[in-house]
C-alpha cells in the first residue's frame, strides 16, 4: 500500500515540528524527515520524494541555502518544495519564492490547511508531468513524420518545425529561427518562382501562404528543379470551430516521380538510341497532322535510311552496327531544331517530323544531317553516309488525303529513288532533280 502514497520529506531541526507535520499527513502519505540540510541531500541522492516540506531556520544549512541546491540540480528541480516557517514577515517569504518554492505555510501550522495546500500542489504536479508527457509524446511524432511539417498560429507566425522540413528546404529557406516568422516570410515571392511544376498548383500554393487562414485547404504538386517533386498539403487547424492557425506539410514524392517519367520514357523511346519510338511517331504525327491543318502550316517528314548498313554489320558484327547507329541518331538529332522529332522507325530507318517548315527549310535540314552523318568518323573509323526521303503536307496532289500515312507513303517513295539513283543522296516527293550534299 506504501508504494501507492505520494511521498513527502519533510526537513526540519526540530524533531518536535516534524513528529507534528508528520502525525497530520502519515495516513496519506508516506513521510520520511531529515534534520538537517546534509542529511537531506544524503536522502535526496537515492530517493525522489514527490514533494519537500522545508523549514527555514537551521542551524549550518538554512533552508534557503537547502533549496539552492536543490533548484540547481536537474534531479531534483521538478520536485515540488514547501517552506513551513515561523518567519512571518513578507520578505522571507518573498525570497523563498524568488529561489523556487511553491508555496509558503507560516507556523503556527494548521494541519487541514497544510493537507489542502500539499494536495493542490500534487495534483499541479501531476497534470505538469502529464502536460509535459503529452508535448514529449507530439514532439517524438512531430519528428517521426516522414513528411516535413510547419505549424503557424492563427496570427500567421510560425510556432514549430520539424527536422524533416528543415532537411527538404534546408537548402533554399534559412529554417534557422523560423519560429516566430511570419509564413509569408518563410516562403518568400524570391522563393516561389524557383518551385515550378504545375502552374495552377503553385499558384494555389502561393495563395495559400499570402493568406493561410482564409484559404481552406490545399495541395498539389510542384517541382524545385528536374529532378525534386513534393506534394503538399495546407489545412487550417481547428478547434470547437475556432481556427487556431494552419500546417503546411511537403512529403518527398521525387523517386516516385522520377521513376514514373522513366517508366513513361521507357514506353516512348529507343532502347538503344534514345530516340522516341515507332509507336509514339503514331500519337506524335496524329497531333502535329492535326495542328498543320488547324493552324495551315507545312508538317515535312524526313525518312532517313543508312546506306549499305548491312554491310556495317557483315563485316563489323552487330555491337559495332549498334555503335554507327547511336552515332548516326545522336548527329540527326543534333542537326533538327527544339520542335522537330526524330524517331527510329526500323532497323536502320529514321523518320523526322519538322512542323512549320518551309521546302527550303526541309532541303536545309536533309543537307546538313547528310554532310554531319558523313564527317562522323564511328568506331574503327567507319564511314556512313545515309539517303533521304523527304515529303511534307503540302507533297499530297489533291487526289490524296491528306492523312500522316499519304504524307509517310511519299517519303518513302523519294527514298525509293534516292536509293535507287546512287545513294548519300535526298529526293523530295514530286521533284526527279537528286539533292546532294556538297
Ligand atoms: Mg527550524
Amino acid at each position: 500500500m506504501l508504494e501507492n502514497k505520494a511521498q513527502i520529506f519533510i526537513v526540519d531541526d526540530s524533531p518536535i515540528n516534524i513528529n507534528f507535520l508528520g502525525s497530520a499527513l502519515e495516513d496519506d502519505y508516506d513521510i520520511r524527515a531529515s534534520t538537517s540540510g546534509k542529511d537531506a541531500l544524503l536522502f535526496l541522492e537515492e530517493n525522489t520524494p514527490d514533494l519537500i516540506l522545508l523549514d527555514v531556520m537551521m542551524p549550518n544549512m538554512d533552508g534557503y541555502q537547502l533549496i539552492k541546491k536543490i533548484k540547481n540540480n536537474n534531479k531534483y528541480i521538478n520536485i515540488p518544495v514547501i517552506f513551513v516557517t515561523s518567519l512571518d514577515d513578507s520578505s522571507s517569504e518573498l525570497k523563498g519564492f524568488k529561489l523556487g518554492a511553491v508555496d509558503y505555510i507560516t507556523k503556527p501550522i494548521s494541519p487541514e490547511l497544510v493537507k489542502i495546500r500539499i494536495k493542490n500542489h500534487l495534483l499541479l504536479k501531476q497534470q505538469h508531468q502529464q502536460i509535459f508527457k503529452q508535448h514529449t509524446l507530439f514532439e517524438s511524432v512531430f519528428e517521426a513524420i516522414s513528411d516535413g511539417v510547419i505549424v503557424y498560429d492563427e496570427e500567421n507566425r510560425v510556432t514549430a518545425i520539424n527536422s524533416n522540413m528543415t532537411n527538404l528546404w534546408g537548402n533554399i529557406i534559412d529554417t534557422d529561427g523560423v519560429v516566430g516568422k511570419l509564413i509569408q516570410d518563410v516562403f518568400t515571392d524570391d522563393l516561389l518562382p524557383v518551385i515550378d511544376h504545375d502552374k495552377e498548383d503553385i499558384r494555389a500554393l502561393s495563395r495559400y501562404i499570402m493568406e493561410p487562414l482564409t484559404v481552406s485547404t490545399v495541395d498539389g504538386i510542384i517541382a524545385l528543379d528536374d529532378e525534386k517533386y513534393y506534394h503538399y498539403f495546407g489545412a487550417p487547424l481547428e478547434r470547437e470551430d475556432v481556427t487556431q492557425g494552419g500546417v503546411l506539410c511537403f512529403k518527398d514524392l521525387s523517386k516516385e516521380i522520377n521513376l514514373q517519367k522513366s517508366l513513361e520514357d521507357m514506353a516512348i523511346r529507343d532502347e538503344l538510341t534514345s530516340l522516341y519510338n515507332r509507336r509514339y511517331f503514331n500519337t506524335i504525327a496524329e497531333r502535329e497532322m492535326f495542328n498543320s491543318k488547324r493552324y495551315g502550316t507545312m508538317l515535312g517528314v524526313l525518312m532517313v535510311d543508312i546506306d549499305y548498313f548491312k554491310k556495317v554489320n557483315d563485316t563489323w558484327g552487330h555491337s559495332i552496327g549498334d555503335a554507327v547507329l547511336v552515332a548516326v541518331a545522336k548527329t540527326m538529332n543534333e542537326q533538327i531544331r527544339n520542335v522537330d522529332f526524330c524517331f527510329r522507325y526500323g532497323g536502320e530507318e529514321f523518320i523526322i517530323l519538322l512542323p512549320n517548315i518551309t521546302e527550303s527549310g526541309l532541303i536545309d535540314a536533309g543537307k546538313r544531317i547528310m554532310r554531319n552523318i558523313k564527317m562522323l568518323k564511328i568506331e574503327k573509323d567507319i564511314q556512313v553516309t545515309v539517303s533521304i526521303g523527304g515529303s511534307s503536307t503540302e507533297s499530297l496532289s489533291s487526289n490524296d488525303r491528306d492523312t500522316m500515312d499519304n504524307v509517310v507513303n511519299l517519303a518513302d517513295d523519294a527514298l525509293y529513288s534516292a536509293k535507287g539513283n546512287g545513294r548519300d543522296r535526298m529526293y523530295l516527293a514530286g521533284n526527279n532533280q537528286a539533292i546532294i550534299n556538297n
